[in-house]
Order: structure tokens, then sequence, then C-alpha cells
């Protein structure tokens, strides 16, 4: 698919928006008001309380929908604060869930540490295998949600096919977009029925806010997901839906260069002594080269690698290094660093964690838009001063 930053431009710019009916502003404004003055009992224009809806966030639900080619999102606190509406706006007690076998750490944390205590059962997959996700579904089963590139190894799902499984066993699928947002890979598109974002990263793109929204076509499962905020209070703030308008403006442009940026730093490890392997579905030794050719625009802007010295040089090297953060969270300008395993998917079992290649020294790299010749000699420096020994086991900083 050939990407062009032009190609979503209009609509991350405009999409969904129109200047503020009250006074002409341009960008709308962020209405920080808890309460609305209704004329009489039962007479409002629209809003009567920010827990349930919030003018700015409304808008920021609008230019989403415009992006995703749905009716308006419906935004959230987090990316978290979503996904655990998605699951209580569609199961209950008793009710499975097939869900990817690598995700974010804190997808697998709210299955195995709240929802089982409700009922709910979930089977972790290798839902790169079709066959697997077929003969994984119960009777029981509800929702398949996969994470497509997955947090931390990039391993991908293929939607398409995911989807006719699950559609042919009557069941919904649901993908969790962070890593490429609709400006590089159109889940609703590609067959799925849920977009999730974490707007944290890419879709604010300025490590400036937290937030999560989810689209989807079904009307019934969009006012359902709405009850659900409403209840459980986790409607994202009017400060941070402003915040994360501003920056969807920029997406397919910020897109386009994180891409490429990250394309030479994977091109660069890989070539490199002292790296084992780099994940990055852009390089055309990463394994599912042909499936992000085919369902993504672009590679996007994440990889993750490992060294030949293991946890122990892994670790080295992000204490080393000094352009690139140290830090949790991707997708935002500046170039991040992450140890998984101490990090994002500290909760994450190990025994997932080594079936999945979620290994101690797995590095994660959210490439930003630095000049990409300032981020490999950074990375080049740090690679010159640690010492490659042989990988020792016992360094695991986690459970
Ligand atoms: N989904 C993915 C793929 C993530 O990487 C993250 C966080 O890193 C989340 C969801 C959760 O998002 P948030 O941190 O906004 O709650």
């Amino acid at each position: 698919m050939a990407f062009s930053a032009e190609l979503f431009s209009t609509t991350a710019v405009r999409g969904g928006l129109r200047p503020d009916p009250t006074t002409g502003a341009v960008l709308t404004p962020i209405y920080q008001s808890t309460t609305y003055h209704q004329e009489a009992v039962g007479v409002h224009k629209g809003f009567t309380y920010s827990r349930a809806a919030n003018p700015t966030v409304s808008a920021l639900e609008s230019a989403l929908g415009a992006l995703e080619d749905t009716p308006p999102a419906v935004c959230f606190s987090s990316g978290m604060a979503a996904i655990s509406a998605l699951f209580f706006a569609t199961l209950k007690a008793g009710d499975h869930v097939v869900v990817s076998d690598v995700v974010y750490g804190g997808t697998v944390r709210l299955f195995q540490q709240i929802l089982t205590n409700f009922g709910v059962e979930a089977s972790f997959v290798d839902t790169a295998d079709p066959q697997a996700v077929a003969q994984a579904i119960q009777p029981n089963t509800r929702l398949v949600f996969i994470e497509t590139p997955a947090n931390p190894t990039l391993k991908l799902t293929d939607i398409a096919a995911i989807a006719n499984v699950a559609h042919a066993a009557g069941v919904r699928l649901a993908v969790d977009n962070t890593f490429l947002t609709p400006a590089l890979q159109r889940p609703l598109d590609l067959g799925a029925d849920i977009s999730l974002l974490s707007t944290t990263k890419y879709i604010e793109g300025h490590n400036s806010t937290v937030g999560g929204s989810i689209a989807t076509r079904d009307q019934a499962l969009i006012e359902c997901l709405r009850v659900v905020r409403k209840t459980l209070g986790c409607i994202q703030s009017p400060q941070e839906s402003w915040l994360t308008l501003r920056g969807l403006k920029t997406l397919p442009l910020r897109l386009q260069q994180h891409s490429t940026n990250a394309q030479k730093v994977a091109e660069w490890l890989e070539q490199h002594a002292k790296v084992a392997r780099v994940h990055f579905p852009g390089l055309a030794t990463f394994p599912q080269f042909s499936l992000a050719g085919k369902q993504q625009a672009l590679p996007g802007g994440i990889l993750s690698f490992e060294l030949k010295g293991g946890a122990n040089a892994g670790i080295q090297l992000m204490n080393t290094v000094r352009l690139c953060l140290l830090a949790e969270n991707l997708g935002a300008v500046e170039t991040l660093i992450t140890h998984p395993v101490s990090m994002t998917h500290g909760d994450v079992p190990r025994e997932i964690r080594e079936r999945t290649g979620v290994t101690d020294g797995l590095v994660r790299l959210s490439v930003g838009l630095e000049n990409p010749a300032d981020i490999i000699a950074d990375l080049e420096s740090a690679l010159t001063a640690i010492e490659i020994t042989e990988p020792k086991e016992e360094v695991c900083l986690a459970k």
C-alpha cells in the first residue's frame, strides 16, 4: 500500500470539526465546565454533566470518527480505560475472550488480576495463526481481541483473516491499533468490528496526555460504551481532548517521518556486530514482512531488538544512551527506549513472556522525530561503550 501523508491530511486537520458555534473560534475551546444550564426540566443543548459528555471531548470524538470513517468515537481517560470499557460493554460472567499472546502488559494484567474475579476467562493465543484462533474459540467466546503490531515484539496478526475466523463463529473482532493508528492501518476496512487506540501514543504524539478511544460502526455498541463510560466515570478530560485534537492535526506527517526514521535505525542496528536480532516490520528479514506490506501503509515507528550479550548487555545499553530517553510510553516526538520486562510488561507471567519472545534482554525503541543520524550516533556510542559477555539468565528484573 503506497502511503502519502497527503492521504489523510485534510481529514486529520479538519475532519469532523467546525468553528465553535457560539464564538466562531476556529479551534474548539476547552469547555472546562462540570455542568450545563438547562432551560427547563429536560430541555438542554445535549450536555448535562461532564462525566457523561463534554463539548471539547465531543469534538475529539467527531474528529477521530472522521479519521476512522465511523460515527463519532468514544473517548476515555486512558487506553486502559478504553479497553476496560470495551470488556464491560461486551462481556458478562461466564464469557470467554481470545486475546493475542503478545499484547501490552496492562491488557494481560486486566484479565489476570481483574476480569478473572468477575468470571470472565481469556485464552492467550498466537493470533498470527488463524487456525490457532479458530481452535481457541469456544461456544462462550464473545470477543477476539488482537494487537497488531504487538507490543513489544512487533508480531503481526492478519486482520482480514482473523475477521473471517471470528465472524464465522459469530464473534466480534476488536483491534488495538495503537502502534499504527487509522492513518497507517484500517482495521474496520479490513473487517474488524472495533478499532481501539491509546491516544496517549501517536494520536496526541507529544508525550503530553493520557487517553484512549474506541471507534465502531455498530451504533448499539457505541451507546453501550457511553453508558459504561458514564457509569464507571472514565471519560477523557476536556484539557486532554484539546491537546489531543491539536496533536491529531499533524498525525499523517509525523507518522511518515517516524516510519522513515525507524527504518533507518532498524537497518543500521541490523548490521551492527553486537546486535543479535531486530524486530521491525520494514525489514526484509522480518518474518511477516509481506503481511506488513499487505495491511499496513508503512512499517511504523517502533522497533525492538536484542543484543548478543542478552539481558546484561541490553540493560547496559539502556543505562548508557543519552539522547534516547529511558522511559515508558511510545509514539511521541522524543525517542524513548524501554525495557519491557521491568517496565511495560512486568506483570506478564514469565511463562507467557518466554513463550512469546519477550526476553529479559529485549529493548524497545520508539523512534522519535530527532535527526535519525543523531539517534544512530547515540546508539553507536552506547554500543561501543558496553561490554558483551556470555548471556546470563539470572539478571531478570521481573517476576
Ligand atoms: N495498547 C497498547 C498497544 C499500548 O502500548 C498501551 C500502553 O502502552 C495501551 C494500550 C494502554 O494505553 P494507556 O497507557 O493510554 O492506558
